[in-house]
């Protein structure tokens, strides 16, 4: 049996008849960038969210690196994160010119650790992009009431946490902005690369909007110099189709991993995914922890099972970031994960018997 770590192809299969008529739709009347698929895809989002703003941008990237810039975030500043993630959470912080200050992440729930914020925070502190990785909630509360305290705003990348939730809140709608990935291998993914950012205000919304169409609301008004980064109309189709069944697919993820947490559950040497309290996991990924990943990647590639790291190196260990000077014992928890983890096939059209037989090898890896 092959398992591959995600499956695009059947989850297309199981739609296709929407999805082709969709695609045709926006060729018909070649509604290519801007037009009436991506006005609807925004009011779809900000109807699924309850949010007074969609406003959607070129990928998950560009969504946070807007955000920053558009509230005013500029070379004087530092924005705290969190030292285990995707390169865009930093990077962005760097394209405006501000410096990426690392915190590192708690034990069991991959997140930044909320307790050890303030000491990181200083005059030049503007913001915290806490990101809700796998799927899973970060300390959210804490860290807005942090925000409130010392007048941070607060930027949530939900790149992988497409309708997760605290105590029935949707992850994106608790800080300022949430920003989104629609690459296609994320939760709600489209077929090229797209993204967009949440707000309930309006003028932030009118700058982002403004900043990422060439600083221009209206055509060949530009009032300031922006960016090109723009939602098309294929995507557009394509993700509102993916709307009405994300929740669906959510909840299949979140019985993989039960099924999953079941199965692996009392294997001494591998530590599998908890899910905060109040919280909704939606199961981007499942990450496994041992002391002998590479051994355990090995055996389930022999069995025909792909895994992969998410991620291999944590940031400030980057050489992009040789600059700031950090080493492993800055980060000690974060390093200790970025040597044990291993991310398990996780998609929603997994089925019982690929499941089963991750579960099977894994358990012969320790017990055989
Ligand atoms: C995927 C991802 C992004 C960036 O999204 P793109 O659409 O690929 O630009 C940002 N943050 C995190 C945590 C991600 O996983």
């Amino acid at each position: 049996m092959q398992i591959p770590f995600v499956d695009l192809r059947t989850q297309y299969h199981s739609i296709k008849t929407e999805i082709d008529r969709a695609i045709s739709n926006v060729l018909d009347q070649t509604a290519f960038v801007g037009g009436k698929y991506v006005k609807q895809f925004e009011a779809d989002f900000e109807k699924e969210y309850g949010a007074e703003h969609c406003v959607s941008v070129a990928n998950g990237t560009d969504a946070i690196y807007i955000a920053l810039k558009m509230l005013g975030i500029g070379p004087e500043n530092e924005v705290i994160t969190v030292a285990n993630s995707w390169i865009s959470t930093s990077e962005t912080i760097g394209q405006t010119g501000a410096t990426p200050v690392f915190v590192d992440m708690e034990e069991v729930y991959f997140s930044i650790d909320a307790s050890k914020i303030e000491d990181k925070i200083t005059e030049r502190t503007k913001a915290i992009v806490p990101v809700h990785l796998h799927g899973q909630m970060a300390d959210i509360m804490k860290i807005k009431e942090l925000c409130n305290k010392h007048n941070l705003y607060l930027i949530e990348d939900c790149a992988q946490s497409h309708f997760s939730e605290f105590k029935g809140q949707l992850a994106g709608t608790i800080g300022n902005v949430g920003t989104f990935s629609f690459y296609p291998g994320k939760n709600m993914g489209a077929y090229g690369d797209a993204g967009c950012i949440i707000t309930d205000d309006d003028a932030l919304a009118d700058r982002m909007r403004m900043f990422a169409n060439h600083g221009a609301l209206k055509k060949h008004a530009h009032q300031i110099e922006g960016i090109n980064s723009r939602l098309d109309g294929l995507q557009a189709a394509i993700l509102s189709v993916k709307l009405r069944y994300i929740r669906k697919w959510t909840g299949q993820r979140i019985a993989n991993a039960a099924r999953y947490t079941d199965g692996l559950s009392g294997i001494d040497g591998l530590t599998i995914p908890e899910v905060r309290p109040d919280t909704k996991h939606s199961f981007h990924l499942f990450v496994v922890r041992t002391s002998q990943r590479d051994a355990l990647a090995d055996h389930l590639k022999g069995q025909g099972i792909s895994t992969a790291i998410h991620y291999p190196t944590i940031l400030p260990l980057l050489p992009a970031y040789d600059h700031l000077g950090h080493n492993a014992s800055d980060f000690p928890v974060a390093y200790k994960a970025q040597k044990e983890i291993l991310s398990l096939p996780m998609f929603p059209e997994l089925t019982v018997d690929q499941i089963d037989h991750v579960v099977a090898s894994v358990r012969a890896f320790f017990l055989e």
